[in-house]
Order: structure tokens, then sequence, then C-alpha cells
């Protein structure tokens, strides 16, 4: 242990990512040796950072960096990252975080990889040089396209092959207008040169020099081009999208030894044992590893899942039936309800509306007023994802009378989030025949303890935060440690999982009706 002291001290020296060149974190990783206890590391690559996060056998961080990359906006509506960023943030953080440790790459036992779903990715097999931007999940440039897939009658199809619906959000459409868009794209695919990826797959491929072409069932079930039923790429939809299979990585489990990372990128090769999709690492990592456990994340969006267990829950509420992570070879079935607004509330109240001067003021702000004076705030500056699917729908603001003031209003734009919450959760217990009595919660805005006190009061349930709020990250690094055998099973795992504040309901039953019939006539408003 003594040397990670010394190396720890030589960590808590290291600068942060905007002062370090690569070229001086390479050097600082060659002089590192390895220790006697073993790590393990998470890459969370997001949609608008990248971030690794070192976690010890007990799953507490011991180090993390993190780095912004650029968004791309060609064209309204279009959302790009450049392949380059994607990678080099990877790269730079990863290292970053080993030596703000002062760990060597032979401290870690295994790297889990979690990821922005959907987001896709086409290059060269030879090369690794990618043909176009990543197109980003949030990119709404095939929204036409799916509109005629709707309209000749393909939503059944494509649900009861893939749990999803016809969306630009996935990634087919995405990789069938690179094919149709970029010049000579389509050509190449189909004599084999190019190969399709999402950003999980884009990194495996990277960080191994091209030795590992591969993604995991979390992944691919976000594609639309996956059978979650026979857990094979489906034949009839690559036929439909136009996707010449050759394109497609391998699919395995989870928890699962990949392969290792170039021995030139850190020092000496790691072994990757987990990739798994963002929202399903968050469930894996909040250990709702049984039937009928929910989590939801509160971060831009909301994310509700479900596992439901080995059953694949058909939903007749708009939500979605996909893939989960387990520590076994099979994957889990899972229902998914999305808001596209949730957090995205509070950063408009503080950079358009000015009226909060931090995320973090706005909880002090809702309490000082008793309740939101009748106002609701329905943020659907996006239109209604799960379970209205209103493309049409706006943001609303109802019930404002001469004496709201601005409280009222900051108190009703959280309160907004909670009932968007509630809808899910009760299209999710329809669907899913069961009553929700735990949630647990993460995502930035799970910090703020008015907003889950509200939450559990209206939804009638309890909200459970825990201590590392890093749920993504750990519920990779959960995976990759299991499978590297650091671990001796999830058992041992959830010895150590801590809670760090409980939420239990305290309103009246019929105080949470009239708000929750508020609420239905405010998204109403929303929607005509
Ligand atoms: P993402 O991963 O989607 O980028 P995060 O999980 O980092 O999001 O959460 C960021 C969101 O949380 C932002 O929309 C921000 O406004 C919101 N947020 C952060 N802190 C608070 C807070 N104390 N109260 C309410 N919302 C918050």
């Amino acid at each position: 242990m003594t040397i990670h002291h010394d190396k720890l001290a030589y960590g808590r020296l290291a600068k942060t990512s905007e002062e370090m060149t690569d070229s001086q974190i390479q050097d600082m990783l060659k002089n590192l040796s390895a220790g006697d206890e073993k790590y393990i590391l998470a890459i969370d690559q997001g949609t608008t950072s990248t971030r690794a996060i070192i976690f010890d056998k007990r799953g507490n961080i011991v180090s993390r960096a993190q780095q912004e990359f650029r968004q791309i906006y060609p064209e309204p509506g279009w959302v790009e990252h450049s392949p380059q960023d994607i990678m080099g943030s990877t790269v730079a953080v990863t290292g970053e975080a080993l030596v703000r440790a002062g760990l060597s790459a032979q401290d870690i036992s295994a790297i889990g990889i979690t990821n922005q779903r959907e987001t896709t990715l086409v290059w060269d097999r030879k090369t690794g040089k990618p043909v176009y931007n990543a197109i980003v999940w949030q990119c709404r440039r095939t929204a036409g396209f799916c509109e005629t897939l709707k309209r000749e009658g393909f939503s059944e199809k494509i649900y009861n092959k893939t749990g999803l619906v016809p969306d630009a959000y996935f990634s087919a459409t995405k990789i069938k207008w690179v094919l149709d868009n970029v010049e000579g794209a389509r050509a190449r695919a189909e004599r084999g040169e190019l190969v399709f990826g999402t950003v999980d797959t884009y990194l495996l491929w990277q960080l191994s020099k091209g030795t590992i072409f591969a993604t995991d069932y979390t992944n691919a079930s976000r594609t639309m081009l996956f059978n979650i039923h026979t857990l094979k790429w489906d034949d009839e939809l690559l036929r439909l999208f136009d996707i010449p299979k050759s394109m497609l990585p391998e699919v395995h489990p989870s928890s699962y030894l990949y392969g290792c990372t170039d021995a030139r990128l850190f020092g000496s090769p790691i072994p990757v044992c987990g990739v798994v999709g963002d929202q399903q690492a968050a469930l894996f990592g909040q250990l709702c590893t049984n039937k009928g456990e929910v989590k939801n994340t509160y971060g831009t969006g909301c994310f509700l899942l479900m596992n439901t267990g080995n059953k694949a829950v058909k939903s007749q509420h708009g939500l979605i039936t996909t893939l989960g992570a387990t520590a076994e070879g099979k994957p889990c079935y899972v229902l998914e309800g999305s808001v596209f607004v949730g957090g995205a509330v509070v950063q408009w109240l503080r950079d358009e509306m000015k009226i909060i001067s931090s995320s973090d003021d706005s909880e002090a702000q809702a309490l000082k007023v008793k309740d939101s004076g009748g106002v609701y705030v329905v943020p659907a500056f996006t239109g209604l994802g799960a379970p209205y699917w209103n493309a049409a729908a706006r943001g609303t603001i109802t019930g404002i009378t001469r004496g709201t003031s601005r409280e009222h209003i900051i108190r009703a734009s959280l309160e907004g989030i909670a009932y968007e919450v509630c809808d899910l959760v009760e299209a999710m217990e329809k669907d899913a025949g069961i009553k929700i009595t735990r949630l647990a919660v993460d995502g930035g805005a799970c910090k703020n303890n008015f907003l889950m006190q509200f939450q559990s009061d209206v939804l009638n349930c309890t909200a459970v935060r825990p201590k590392v709020a890093e749920t993504t990250a750990l519920g990779a690094a959960y995976l990759a440690g299991l499978n590297a055998g650091c671990w001796s099973g999830l058992d041992e795992i959830k010895e150590n999982f801590e809670v760090e504040k409980t939420f239990t309901p305290d309103m009246s039953e019929g105080g949470r009706i009239k708000l929750l019939s508020g609420w239905r006539e405010a998204v109403k408003k929303a929607t005509v």
C-alpha cells in the first residue's frame, strides 16, 4: 500500500486536462509502475462530455477526469460529433484519470465502456477512417423517412422485432442516410469495405487498433436492426433499410472479455471486460438487477427504466422494450420511457429566463413559496415524449395570476419534471402490471432535495438516492469487474452499495390527486 500513497501524492500534483498535453500525460504514465491493489476504470462517453472514472473494489471513486467536446449543428435539427473528438477525449481523460490516481495501466484489472446510445459512425474497415461525422441520437435528419415508414405500416413489424418505434432517434435510418448521401459510400459498403458501429464499437475498434469489432446486446438493441427476441441481427430489417450485413459488428454480453487496448495507448494493454449503453449502465449501477426494479435518471432529459427479467413486456402505453445488462451471458428485458426535457428546464430558467443564478439555486428559490400557487409549467420545448409522443406540443405555463411570482414559476418548473416522470411511471405500471413502490434516482438534477421530495410525494413512492451518484460509470465498472473476477458476484457488490438519502412520501391522497389532475389539464393545453 505504501507505494500507492506515494503515487496518490503524485496524482494530486497532476494538473487538469486543459493544462496537460497528451505527451505530458504519456510521459507521466510511463513513470508509474504497478501496485498490489487492482482497480476498475470506467469510460463514460456521453453526449456532451467524456469522463473516465477509476473505482476501487468497494465501488469508491479513486479519481476522475472529464472533457467536454464540440457539438456540431450543420443545419437546424441536425447534430453531429467529430469522431476524432470522441476518441481524443477518451484517450485524454483515461490517461488523466490514471495520472490523477497515481496508477499505471497495470493497476487496472478491467475497463468498462458505457456510451451515448444510438449515435452512428461508419468507417473504413482497413484504415479505420470515418466516412462522415458521428450522427448523434438527437439528430432529426431522418425524421421524414421515419414518417414514411409509419405511413406505409411498418411500425408493428419494427416494434415486434426490435421493441422500438420507427424514429430518427435510432441508428438504422442514420446508417442508411450515410450510405445514401456520402459519395461512394454505398458502393464501398457493398464491397465490404465499410463498417458501422455505435460509439462503443468505434471506441473498441480504436482502442484496440482495429482488432476488436464488436458491440453488446444493450447497444445493439438501440439500432432498430437487432431482433431482441432471437438476439440476432435481422435480415428482413437490413433489407428494409438497405444495409449490407457485412457492416455489422459481433454482438456479445455486456459483461464479457472483448479484448485488450493497444499497449501503445496507456503504456501496457488493459482488458476491456464491459460494454453497455448509458441508461442500461445506470440501471445496473443502481443494482436494479431483479424483475420489477426501476431507476430514473434526471439529466438533460429523464430516462425511466424497469428491469422486466426474462420477459419482453409489450407496451400498450408508448414505452419501448429494450435489452438490459446482466452479469451473465443472456441479457434481461427492460421497459423504457423517456422525456426530452427534464433538467434542461432548469437550464432554461438560468440561461434564457435568467431567474436563477445556478441550477442549484432552483431549490432554495422553490422553497421560498409553500406551493406553486396553481401554476403549472409543461416543459414540452421540443414536443412531448413518452407516453404522449406529440411532436407538435410546446412548452406551456398555465394558471398565472396577478400574484404569481418568479419563485412560483421556478417551483412549477421543478414540479413539471416530477409530473413528467409520474406520467412515465403510470404508463410503466400499466404495461408491467406492477405498482412501483421504490424508485432509484440519479442524474444531475437528483441532487435537488425539493424535486426528489416532491417526486416521492406525487408518486406516492419512495425515492432512493445512492451515495455514488455516478451510476452510469459505476454500472460499466461493475459489469467489467465482475467479468474480470474483481468480485465474487452481485451479492458482494450489493454489500458495498450505500444509500445517501431516502425520500418517503408525505402528501395526502386528496392533495396528490388534485395536483395530478391539474397537471393533466395543463398537458392538454400544451398539446392543442
Ligand atoms: P446529462 O448527462 O444529460 O448531460 P447530467 O446528469 O449531468 O445531464 O445533469 C445535468 C442536468 O441537471 C442539467 O439540465 C441541469 O440543469 C440539471 N441540474 C443540475 N443540478 C441541478 C439542481 N441542483 N437542481 C435541478 N436541476 C439540476
